[in-house]
C-alpha cells in the first residue's frame, strides 16, 4: 500500500521548494533589470529623442543603461521612428540577433499604430507589434526623453515581477496572436 506523507511534511517541503525558486527569480530580474544594454538604433525622427537622453542632461545610464552598437550585446531594442516594410525585415534580423531574454519598447505614433502614415502609405507598417512582442508603448510624436525615462521605469518594474516561465507565455501568446491576426 502506497505511504502518504503527512500533511505538515508536504506543505514543509513544497515550502521549500517555492522558497528557493522565488528567491531567485528575485536575484536574477534584479540583476537584468539593473543593467539593461539598450541598441544604438533607430529608424526615423523619434530617435532624435532617444539620442538626447543618451547625452549627460538626461543621464540616462544612472539606470544602468549602456547604449551598445552590436545586437548580440544588447539585450533592450527601443523602436524609435517611423517604420517601413523595407526595414521590416532588417529591424527583424537585429531583434533576433539579440540574446535572450530581450525586451521591446515601441516609441512613438509610427511605431505603435503607424502613426500619420497608417491611413495613406502603402509601406507603413501599421504597428511593430506585427512582428515582435512589445513590452512597453510610449505614446506621442515625438515623446519627450522624459517619456523614455518613465517607460524604462515601467519596464524595470515589470522585470522585477516577472518569472522566466512568464517570460516564455508572454512570447508565445505574441506567436499565436501573430500567426492569426497578420
Ligand atoms: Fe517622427 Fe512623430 Fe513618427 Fe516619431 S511619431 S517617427 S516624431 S512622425
Amino acid at each position: 500500500e502506497r505511504m502518504i506523507a503527512p500533511m505538515s511534511y508536504q506543505v514543509t517541503n513544497q515550502l521549500s521548494e517555492n522558497v528557493i525558486l522565488t528567491t531567485l527569480d528575485d536575484l536574477y530580474n534584479w540583476a537584468r533589470l539593473s543593467s539593461l544594454y539598450p541598441l544604438l538604433y533607430g529608424t526615423a525622427c523619434c530617435f532624435i529623442e532617444f539620442a538626447a537622453l543618451i547625452g549627460s542632461r538626461f543621464d540616462f545610464d544612472r539606470f544602468g543603461l549602456i547604449p551598445r552598437a552590436s545586437p548580440r550585446q544588447a539585450d533592450l531594442i527601443i523602436l524609435a521612428g517611423t517604420l517601413n516594410m523595407k526595414m521590416s525585415q532588417p529591424t527583424m534580423r537585429l531583434y533576433e540577433q539579440m540574446p535572450e531574454p530581450k525586451y521591446v519598447i515601441a516609441m512613438g505614433a509610427c511605431m505603435i499604430t503607424g502613426g500619420m502614415f497608417s491611413a495613406d502609405s502603402p509601406t507603413a507598417v501599421r504597428g511593430a507589434d506585427k512582428l515582435m512582442p512589445i513590452d512597453v508603448y510610449i505614446p506621442g510624436c515625438p515623446p519627450r526623453p522624459e517619456a523614455i525615462m518613465d517607460a524604462i521605469i515601467k519596464l524595470r518594474k515589470k522585470i522585477s515581477n516577472e518569472s522566466l516561465q512568464e517570460r516564455d507565455k508572454f512570447k508565445q501568446i505574441h506567436r499565436f496572436y501573430s500567426t492569426t491576426h497578420n
